[in-house]
């Protein structure tokens, strides 16, 4: 039997997380970063128990349609797992608008999963030469520039985000950034505050 979706966290409500949507939000366990500013640390271990039953959470879904628009998959790293893409299958079944958000660590598996996708939250860290000073994992900024380019290519509706620590980020940086998503046909880089005070690097944690 293949494996279950293993779930660090859930949310049953939420209207932030999937622009115009009432969402609930699945917190998908495991992430191969270790990206500095991360404040999600207990999410990141892969093998770590599903704190969640994914059955429980789609009996609970089939319970809110009509109440609910959408499921949005988040982590930790959702496409880092090969449950997900049966999981996203369930949901749809039920009715639900599918939202994800990803740091583009698997340009393939994302690419397979787009038809199924109504909107997609990607995080963009840095230039792709930049990456592996905050992702800590060499060669780590390739595949984040892929997704950009096929979720655009692909027309998906797209919130690409970054999220800036102001050690890590600077001005110069964002310009690069943005110019280098304009060459991809994406226009807005929505830059969000880096809630630094659970970073996994102890040293970026409040006052810089
Ligand atoms: S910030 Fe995102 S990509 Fe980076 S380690 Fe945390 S969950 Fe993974």
């Amino acid at each position: 039997m293949s494996e279950k979706l293993r779930v660090g966290g859930f949310t049953p409500f939420t209207a932030i997380d999937f622009p115009g949507e009432l969402t609930a939000v699945v917190f998908c366990q495991g992430c191969p970063w270790r990206c500095r500013y991360c404040h999600n640390g207990e999410l990141l271990p892969a093998r770590a128990p599903s704190a969640y039953d994914w059955e429980q959470i789609l009996l609970f879904l089939a319970s809110r349609r009509g109440l609910l628009d959408a499921v949005v998959f988040s982590g930790g790293e959702p496409t880092a797992q090969g449950a997900l893409e049966p999981a996203i299958s369930q949901v749809r079944k039920l009715g639900f608008k599918v939202g994800l958000h990803t740091a583009g660590i698997y340009p393939r598996r994302l690419s397979r999963l787009i038809p199924s996708l109504d909107w997609v939250g990607l995080d963009i860290k840095a230039m792709p030469e930049d990456y592996p000073a905050i992702t800590g994992v060499d060669g780590s900024g390739v595949a984040p520039w892929q997704c950009a380019q096929l979720l655009a290519e692909a027309k998906t509706p797209l919130q690409v985000r970054l999220t800036r620590h102001p050690r890590l980020t600077d001005e110069a940086a964002l310009e690069q950034i943005r110019n280098k998503l304009h060459g991809v046909g994406i226009e807005h880089l929505e830059v969000q505050r880096c809630n630094s005070e659970q970073a996994i690097d102890q040293t970026l944690r409040f006052p810089p």
